[in-house]
C-alpha cells in the first residue's frame, strides 16, 4: 500500500516561538496515533528546521524544506543546498512550489536540477506541478501537467529504492479557498500515474505517492483521500493550526 502522506507547507509562516509551540503541542499527539501508513510532515522555513528537527525527534513526524539551491555550494547568496539539508538530516524538501515558479522565476529546468541535487544527497524531493486557471479553461490541463513532468524529472532514472513525491496543485485552487472536486483531483491523479506507469514501469507506479494541494481543510480532505489516485495531500493555510492539521490526519488514518 502506498504512504499516505499529509504535509504542511508553512510558506513563510511561523517563526521560532510559533515553530516550536506547534510541534510541542502536536508531537505528543502524534505519539500516541497508530499511524500505520499515515505519514505527518512539516515544511517550515529554513531558520527553524533545527528547531523542528529537534522537536520531532524519535517521533512520527517527519520535516521537509520549502525549496533548495539548484547548485551544491559557493557564491550564491541566500541559497541553501542540498547537502547543507542533508547535513541537517532532513529526509524531505518541496521543489517546483508554484509560489516560486511565480515569484522567483522556477521552471521545469530548474526544478529538474534541484530534483537531482536531492536525490544526489539521499533527499525524497516533493515535486509540484499544476495548472493555472487560464490553463484549465483553455482544455490544458494535461498537456500542462505532463510537460511539468518530463521537464521536471527529464534524465531521472527511478531505480528501487529512490523515492520521489509528486504533488499535484492547481495553481488556482492554491490558497484561494476554490478546492478542486475529488473528480477533478482525480482525474488529473489518474493521468500522473498513468504517465509514471508508462516512463517508469507500473511497481514504480503503483508504489509512487501522488499528493493533491489546493485549499484543502479538515472539511474536504476525506472526500479527495477517498479518491483512488490521491495519497495525501500538500496543504498550506489548514495545516497552520495544531487542532485543523491533527483533525486532517486523524480522518488520513481513519480512512487506512
Ligand atoms: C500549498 O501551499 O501548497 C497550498 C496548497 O496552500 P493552501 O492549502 O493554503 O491552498
Amino acid at each position: 500500500m502506498r504512504k499516505l502522506i499529509i504535509a504542511g507547507n508553512w510558506k513563510m509562516n511561523k517563526g521560532l516561538g510559533e515553530t516550536r509551540s506547534f510541534l510541542q503541542a502536536v508531537v505528543p499527539q502524534l505519539n500516541k496515533l497508530d499511524l500505520g501508513r499515515v505519514i505527518p510532515l512539516v515544511a517550515p522555513a529554513y531558520p527553524f528546521l533545527t528547531e523542528a528537527l529537534r522537536e520531532a525527534f524519535a517521533s512520527p513526524l517527519m520535516v521537509s524544506a520549502q525549496d533548495v539551491s539548484e547548485r551544491n555550494d559557493g557564491a550564491y547568496t541566500g541559497e541553501v543546498s542540498a547537502p547543507m539539508l542533508a547535513s541537517l538530516g532532513l529526509k524531505y524538501c518541496i521543489i517546483g512550489h508554484s509560489e516560486r515558479r511565480q515569484y522567483h522565476c522556477e521552471t521545469d529546468a530548474s526544478v529538474n536540477q534541484r530534483l537531482f541535487k536531492l536525490l544526489d544527497q539521499g533527499l525524497v524531493p516533493i515535486v509540484c506541478i499544476g495548472e493555472t486557471l487560464a490553463q484549465r479553461d483553455a482544455g490544458d490541463t494535461e498537456k500542462v501537467v505532463l510537460s511539468q513532468l518530463e521537464g521536471g524529472l527529464k534524465d531521472l532514472k527511478l531505480e528501487s529504492g529512490t523515492e520521489i513525491i509528486i504533488a499535484y496543485e492547481p495553481v488556482w485552487a492554491i490558497g484561494t479557498g476554490r478546492t478542486a472536486t475529488p473528480q477533478q483531483a482525480q482525474e488529473v491523479h489518474a493521468i500522473i500515474r498513468k504517465w509514471i506507469g508508462e516512463t517508469y514501469g507500473q511497481s514504480v507506479a503503483q508504489n509512487l505517492s501522488i499528493l493533491y494541494g489546493g485549499s484543502v481543510k479538515p472539511d474536504n480532505i476525506k472526500e479527495l483521500l477517498e479518491c483512488s489516485d490521491i495519497d495525501g495531500g500538500l496543504i498550506g493555510g489548514a495545516s497552520l493550526k495544531e487542532n485543523d492539521f491533527l483533525a486532517m490526519i486523524n480522518t488520513a488514518i481513519g480512512l487506512t
